[in-house]
């Protein structure tokens, strides 16, 4: 065997391998090479999924005809002016789009610089490069592949029908979209817009959020809170989803890291991190965040593709994502999406058609997290709620009746509903829906969802101060189990006594569970162990129990008092609402779903068609 040098054109088709991955990949780098030259329009017609054609178009500053010949060369860039590989200012620098391109498909690049006389062409196929030549265009830059992937059969089979690849430049084009709004975009099939985005006038965050809004829809902007923070030198913007409003795949996460669309893992992991206690692992929170840091804390060139980066120091901005996306949720208090309310509206219907909703219909108010307007007495009774009530026995074993209406009786009954954002109690629905009068609607909570969720905060308050406080039984409970399920739930003994459950061995697969929390009151303890012993079948002996409290709390909760299913009475009621308003996070469950929905009179009144 010989060693050899190989071609440039094969080179560059190697390249290309890495670069041009497929029809959207060739659309990101024309794009971003626009975006480099400043342009303020940027406009993409991409024909057959772009196995025919893709053209992009801007206004920018153009290439001067010298220059044409130089930029389809390998590693020639006018965008490391300095050589200087830690200090990248755009979005470009490795000098190969061009080139990679040319060698698999037929390029032309026809372009024209602020004041010159003519613009100037060139063409590439399959790696060939001809001689630039006057041509017809205004001031910017066109560029046409035709054929991609023609010199490459092999990638070529690769591709996939017309439609997915144009969903994938789509996706593509939306990502950069976003993180520049003061330019304009369209993107056509030939036929059809698929994109059309006017720039975004006003200063960034403004411009960002119409952007934002245009793209994911009015109800991202209208259910997601601003994020704004920074940690030595690194910025974190942009909005975060409330919980409730969630979706079943990550297509709605968009991270950022210097005005560079990316889907790093690290990133990921830190957004799950942050919305882990409040949603099921299998919902996803719908962000849109950007991370700004100087060029020299983050590396960009991982990959020929840049959607992965490495930061210095990625404890740091893990520590900043979750800290701050966290402390927003925190802030949001007991507001849950306003999706959930027109969502129930909507399925409201009269003579078989939907009612048109207005916007921000049943719109939730923010709370500060402790509530000074709570009386002390309703305070104490908060602090009393879902300890054993005297005088209320545990839930019976035999179902009762839960298909009646239990009203508050008159003497419990609090007339004005006043300021207290989830409203005074009426009654309860079924034993498991609180029905509670506000100053402009009634609020509808499900009990079981919003205990559970309270419990979970106590616990973690709990846990945070000196330990959950526990309830000695009078006559210890011993629970059969499989020999495995017994051992499991006895390796993390230590740690469920932490949060306030004491198990002991009782041989033979079985074991004793001697305290319980004593915020959980009366509790099933038979399910509750069982469950418990079932979760942890799922955990990995590595992951603390700590970091799974979301998912000990619920299943905590389930066996608790409050479960659907038990009636309570009103000062239970109204301490259930009291408590919610003063407790981060209450307006939904562990698992992302709501804890109450409200209804103003306004919608109600549309309900009957008398608006
Ligand atoms: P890179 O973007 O990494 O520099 P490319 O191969 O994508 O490498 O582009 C090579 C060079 O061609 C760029 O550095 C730039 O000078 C020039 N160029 C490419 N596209 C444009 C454009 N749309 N407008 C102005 N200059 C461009
Ligand atoms: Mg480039």
């Amino acid at each position: 065997m010989q060693l050899r040098r190989l071609p440039e054109t094969l080179v560059n088709q190697i390249a290309a391998g890495e670069v041009v991955e497929r029809p959207a990949s060739a659309v990101k780098e024309l794009v971003e090479n626009a975006i480099d030259a400043d342009a303020t329009r940027i406009d993409v017609t991409v024909i057959d999924g772009g196995q025919t054609s893709i053209t992009v178009s801007d206004d920018g500053i153009g290439i001067t005809p010298e220059d044409l010949s130089l930029c389809i060369e390998r590693h020639a860039t006018s965008k490391l002016p300095d050589d200087d590989l830690i200090d990248i200012r755009h979005l470009g620098f490795r000098g190969e789009a061009l080139p990679s391109i040319g060698a698999v498909s037929r390029l032309s690049i026809t372009s024209r610089t602020e004041g010159a006389n003519e613009a100037w062409c060139l063409n590439v196929e399959g790696g060939r490069v001809s001689d630039p030549q006057p041509a017809a265009h205004p001031k910017g830059t066109r560029v046409e592949i035709r054929d991609l992937f023609f010199a490459t059969p092999a990638r070529l089979k690769f591709l996939k029908t017309p439609r997915t690849e144009m969903n994938h430049v789509t996706e593509t084009m939306k990502r950069l979209a976003m993180a520049h709004p003061a330019i304009g975009f369209t993107l056509s099939d030939g036929t059809r817009r698929r994109l059309d985005l006017a720039p975004e006038q006003g200063e960034l965050f403004e411009a960002r959020l119409g952007r934002l809004g245009t793209i994911m829809g009015r109800d991202f902007a209208d259910n997601a809170l601003l994020i704004d923070a920074e940690r030595e030198s690194i910025r974190l913007t942009g909005y975060a989803g409330l919980p409730t409003f969630n979706r079943g795949n990550a297509a709605l996460q968009f991270l950022f890291v210097n005005g560079r669309p990316v889907n790093d893992r690290m990133l990921y992991g830190a957004l799950r991190g942050a919305y882990r206690d409040f949603l099921a692992s299998d919902r996803y929170p719908v962000v849109a965040l950007f991370v700004t840091a100087p060029s020299e804390l983050v590396d960009v060139n991982v990959h020929p593709a840049k959607t992965e980066v490495r930061f210095r120091d990625a404890a740091l901005v893990r520590g900043l994502i979750v800290g701050t996306v966290k402390h927003a949720l925190a802030e949001a208090g007991h507001r849950a999406a306003t999706t959930v309310a027109d969502a129930a509206l909507g399925a409201v219907r009269t003579g078989g058609q939907a009612l048109p909703m207005s916007r921000g219909a049943g719109r939730y108010g923010r709370f500060p997290s402790s509530n000074p307007s709570i009386s002390p007495g309703l305070s104490d009774a908060a602090a009393q709620f879902g300890a054993p009530l005297p005088g209320l026995a545990a839930a019976p074993a035999a179902p009762m009746a839960t298909n009646d209406w239990a009203p508050v009786d008159e003497a419990e009954s609090i007339d004005d509903p006043g300021e207290y954002p989830l409203g005074v109690a009426r009654g309860q629905l079924h034993a498991t829906y609180i029905v509670a009068q506000t100053a402009d609607g009634i609020v509808i909570v499900d009990q079981h969802a919003a205990h559970e969720r309270l419990v979970e905060e106590r616990i973690k308050r709990g846990l945070a101060a000196d330990g959950v406080a526990r309830q000695g039984m009078l006559i210890p409970e011993v629970v059969e189990l499989e020999d495995a399920a017994a051992e499991r739930l006895l390796a993390r003994a230590p740690e469920l006594a932490e949060m306030g459950l004491v198990v002991e061995a009782f041989g033979n697969g079985a074991v004793v569970v001697r305290e319980t929390p004593a915020l959980l009151g009366e509790i099933d303890i038979q399910g509750l162990v069982q469950d418990m012993a079932d979760d942890l079948a799922e955990l990995d002996d590595a992951i603390a129990l700590r970091d799974r409290i979301g998912d000990v709390c619920a299943t905590m909760a389930c066996h608790g008092s409050v479960r659907a299913g038990r009636r309570l009475n009103g000062e239970e009621m109204n301490a259930l609402l009291r408590e919610m308003e003063a407790t981060p996070h209450s307006g939904q469950c562990s698992h992302g779903r709501p804890t109450y929905v409200e209804l103003k009179l306004h919608d109600i009144e549309k309900l009957f068609g008398r608006r």
